[in-house]
């Protein structure tokens, strides 16, 4: 019989790499409690209807991606392809609008897309994002993009580039899409299928198409900038004041979209040139029209969602630490091997990363071990170190020992030892 194997896009993450998720999803929790981010969870599936209104179904994301079925009871429910709509869903279902504002949400989650598998592109994938409701300052979408720039800091990652535009707002944007569908019906027969329908459709969605020649052709289109509204551009311009004094470094780049329809007013991305094709760790915007989108009143949102996988890509894992064993406690004959059972016991319930013997290995095979799992420190336990109550407690990197009572072996002792 063919061995099984996991679906294609989706990947397996094994205890060599496990502990520098953790790392990344700890720094992540961390620095959003600094920023007083509560988390969201949110089902893994929603009703189809929720990405279809809150994701529009002119996105890619939408039309082509989804992992949407009907389930036993002849209802549609989709396997959740990004975070915002649940989250929206969630803010106006249990009215958290209705205690202070602004609500400030966090979610780390795994996400579902049919596509085309590739570095940084898969199946089933992880996000980090924030949704911030009810603040329509620059100030808000300042704080958001903040945000992640603290992430890259803090984990080490160079090489970011923060990419921000404005695409305006509804009457902003009326006029730069005349001026967008008169540029591109021109070159209509050279854009890409997709493109052509999204000409009439959403004509903005083209500037984000990966194809390269529709690339070119986007190159020379009107610019959203030149088009925005008053407000607009009064809101842009403090965005762009309040990141130079928070010293936020920026690029303005009039072409970026992002590829959800929600958005309004502030874009932006963090993209990286270090991982290929797929370039974009970190991307998000304002979307103030999302709450009544999905039925809800009206209430100012903005977020952003991050690519972990793309940003596990860029981590040099070398510097983080892999968590080994402070201790182990080696034994020889029953007595001393129940005695070790009980010991770990304490120093577990103590705080301490023990291991101990329970594979039956001769004392040999037990250091070998011991060695091989990066134990930091060891005691051997027989007769006599029952009898007297004392042992040795030894560094597994460079020999040094020291005399140490049984009763005396805590997580302080070790500690001072490890750091003598
Ligand atoms: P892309 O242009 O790369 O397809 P996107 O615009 O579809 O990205 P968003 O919907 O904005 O992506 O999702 C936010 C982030 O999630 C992206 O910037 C990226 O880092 C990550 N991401 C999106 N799709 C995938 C995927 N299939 N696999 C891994 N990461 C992904
Ligand atoms: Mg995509």
């Amino acid at each position: 019989m063919a061995s099984v194997t996991a679906p294609k896009g989706t990947a397996d993450i094994l205890p060599r790499d496990s502990y520098k998720w953790q790392y990344l999803e700890g720094k992540i929790r961390d620095i959003c409690a600094r920023f007083n981010f509560s988390e969201i969870r949110t089902p893994v599936f929603e009703h189809t209807e929720v990405f279809e209104r809150g994701v529009g179904d002119t996105t890619d994301v939408v039309s082509k991606e989804m992992y949407t079925f009907t389930d036993k009871g002849g209802r549609s429910v989709t396997l959740r392809p990004e975070g915002t709509a649940g989250v929206v869903r969630a803010f106006l279902e249990n009215g958290l609008f209705n205690e202070p504002m602004p609500a400030k949400l966090y979610y780390l989650i795994n996400c579902f897309r049919y596509e085309k598998p590739q570095k940084g592109r898969l199946r089933q994938f992880s996000q980090f994002g924030i949704e911030l409701f009810g603040a329509t300052s620059p100030a808000a979408d300042a704080m958001v993009i903040s945000l992640p720039y603290t992430i890259f800091k803090e984990i080490g990652i160079g090489d970011i580039e923060l990419k921000i535009n404005s695409i305006g707002c509804k009457t902003c944007r009326a006029e730069y899409r005349r001026a967008l569908t008169a540029y591109f019906e021109d070159k209509k027969d050279s854009l890409c299928a997709t493109c052509n329908d999204r000409l009439y459709k959403n004509p903005m969605r083209i500037l984000d198409c990966k194809s390269e020649i529709c690339r070119e052709i986007s190159a020379g289109a009107p610019k959203i900038l030149d088009y925005l509204c008053d407000d607009c551009r009064a809101h842009f311009d403090s965005v762009k004041s309040l990141l130079n004094c928070m010293n936020i470094g920026y690029t303005v780049d009039p072409y970026i979209v992002r590829g959800l329809d929600y958005y309004n007013r502030t874009v932006f991305e963090f993209v990286s040139s270090n991982i290929g094709a797929q370039g974009t760790v970190c991307g998000g915007g304002r979307y103030d029209g999302m709450t009544e989108q999905l039925g809800g009143a009206s209430y100012p949102g903005i977020g952003f969602a991050m690519g972990l996988e793309r940003i596990m890509l860029l981590l040099n894992g070398d510097e983080i630490a892999r968590p080994e064993p402070q201790i182990y406690i080696a034994a020889m004959g029953e007595r001393a091997k129940a005695y070790a059972a009980l010991l770990a016991q304490r120093l577990i319930s103590d705080g301490v990363r023990a291991e101990y013997d329970i594979m039956e290995r001769s004392l040999k095979a037990q250091m070998k071990y011991a060695d091989k799992i990066g134990a930091r420190t060891c005691v051997v336990l027989g007769d006599n170190e029952l009898d007297t109550g004392r042992a040795l407690i030894k560094s597994m990197t460079d020999g040094a020992s020291s005399e140490i009572a049984l009763d005396n072996i805590n997580l302080q002792t070790i500690t001072e030892f490890l750091n003598r």
